[in-house]
């Protein structure tokens, strides 16, 4: 999407300090980071959000976390423990209208979230 800024990251029009990217996902550290470790792994396809997750993108969400599993050993924090989130909405404190997963870590999150 030609004003979507995940869009432009994942195409390399605007710049990002990239962990991982292959065909489907890009990850790459969040530029307001809430934790020692947070990292935003996005689908490379135009998804608004949870919302519009369609049966074709099982196998992506599925892809989604196996990068995650890989990504939280390279950052370290797969035994320290860490949280995946998906903001979806208003209530849900969604900026970008674009699916992505945070992965937060480095230090202790407290539950529940404010
Ligand atoms: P959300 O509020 O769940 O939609 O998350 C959007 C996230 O994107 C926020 O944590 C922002 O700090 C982050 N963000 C926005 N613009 C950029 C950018 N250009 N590079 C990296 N992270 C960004």
């Amino acid at each position: 999407m030609d004003d979507c800024i995940f869009c432009k990251i994942a195409s390399g029009a605007i710049p990002s300090k990239k962990v991982y990217e292959d065909d489907q996902l890009i990850a790459f550290h969040d530029i307001a980071p809430q934790a020692p470790v947070h990292v935003l792994v996005v689908p490379k396809k135009h998804i608004p959000g949870v919302n519009e997750l369609a049966a074709e993108d099982v196998a992506l969400v599925g892809h989604v976390y196996l990068v995650i599993q890989q990504l939280v050993r390279e950052l370290n924090i797969d035994e320290s423990g860490y949280r995946v989130v998906v903001n979806s909405g208003k209530d849900g404190s969604q900026s970008v209208p674009h699916l992505h997963f945070h992965v937060l870590g480095g230090r202790s999150l407290a539950w529940p979230p404010g």
